[in-house]
């Protein structure tokens, strides 16, 4: 039988068998992405191991710092084929989609490496040879702290630093469903090894420049709500990333801000970072599932936040996802209330 613990076990086997590793992660990389990257790389490198860690995507500037140590590499051709060819084995971190990799998927075809994934997606096509794909994790970065303690590992304060903006950027500061008892014990044993979370926090948060928040207050004040209040849609064009200075990854943060308006069950981004390519960011304030819309179009993500890229103009993007949010809340309408049943 093919059980978690025996996925967990594959791992371990995996990590111990091979020598020099390649990290890897999403596209767009975020807190989590990064942060279990440098953790799990620190924790390698403990292990006398060698390690690369390569991206398609350049690393945020909101956690840049998290790479001092353990400089992170963008893909070009040339280097990604030398590091293809270094290493034995790749670790894919925070996603179980080959075409998530981004343009590190083509070099898979070409080198005979072995594949490890570790992640906490729902959608996912398990592309590795050992596949640890915990969806019920808050966080790709709690996965690894897991597997750190099953291997008697103690993270170092930089890694438990790095573990620590995973676990909570992706529970949006403890905040989301996913926010669960084990993410608190987490978050205590991490600062135990010697995190700050006023510190991590604010080097994540106060990153921004000014120009960032005018942003924000442009996209929100255009912002509509649909569906008897329920549905909230903000969008952002070309023009106003321009005009900021402001490339895709700075809109983090920004879908979350109206879940705070009384009754909203969901809140979908359209980000059109450049002509007729939009970036759909969707989030459910917990009634409603919203990953499979997403992954319906080629997307992905978790029951409340999911996102997927689409080409086309933003009226293009919102006629694809906004009626199928209509249906969402009238399954939820048409449902007996809780507790009702038969
Ligand atoms: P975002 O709206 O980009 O912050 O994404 C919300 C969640 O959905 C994150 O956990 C992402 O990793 C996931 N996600 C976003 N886009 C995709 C995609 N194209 N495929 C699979 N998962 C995605
Ligand atoms: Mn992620
Ligand atoms: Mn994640």
């Amino acid at each position: 039988m093919n059980t978690a613990s025996d996925a967990r076990a594959a791992l371990h086997g995996f990590l111990h068998r091979h020598t020099k590793f390649l990290l890897t992660t999403h596209v767009n990389p975020d807190g989590d992405a990064i942060g279990s990257e440098v953790a799990f790389a620190r924790w390698l490198l403990a292990r006398g191991k060698q390690v690369r860690i390569l991206n398609d995507s350049p690393t945020p500037r909101a956690f840049a710092w998290l790479t001092d140590e353990n400089p992170i590499e963008c893909w070009t051709e040339a280097l990604a084929e030398e590091r293809f060819a270094e290493a034995d084995a790749l670790v894919v971190l925070d996603t179980g989609n080959k075409a998530r990799i981004g343009r590190l998927a083509k070099h898979l075809e070409l080198h005979a490496i072995a594949v490890a994934i570790v992640d906490h997606h729902v959608t996912h096509d398990g592309f590795g040879q050992v596949n640890v794909i915990e969806p019920q994790q808050a966080s790709a970065s709690s996965l690894v702290f897991e597997l750190m303690r099953e291997a008697d590992w103690t993270p170092d304060t930089r890694a438990a630093e790095a573990l620590y903006v995973g676990l909570s950027t992706d529970t949006g500061n403890f905040r989301y469903s996913n926010t669960d008892a084990a993410a608190h014990r987490m978050a205590a044993a991490l600062v135990e090894a010697g995190v700050d979370p006023q510190d991590a926090t604010a080097r994540v948060s106060a990153t921004a420049p000014p120009g960032r928040l005018r942003f924000f207050g442009e996209v929100l004040a255009g912002l509509q709500m649909l569906e008897d209040g329920r549905v909230v849609v903000i969008e952002a064009a070309p023009e106003q990333f321009e005009r900021h200075g402001l490339s895709g990854s700075d809109t983090e943060g920004l879908v979350d801000l109206p879940r705070t308006i009384a009754g909203v069950e969901v809140v979908a981004l359209f980000s059109e970072v450049e002509p007729d390519k939009v970036k759909v960011s969707l989030r459910s304030t917990g009634r409603v599932s919203i990953d499979q819309v997403c992954s319906r179009l080629g997307g992905g993500g978790h029951p409340h936040a999911a996102g997927v890229p689409l080409r086309g103009s933003r009226e293009d993007a919102k006629a694809k996802i906004l009626p199928e949010l209509g249906k969402l809340l009238a399954a939820l309408d048409a449902a007996p209330p809780a507790g009702a049943r038969g």
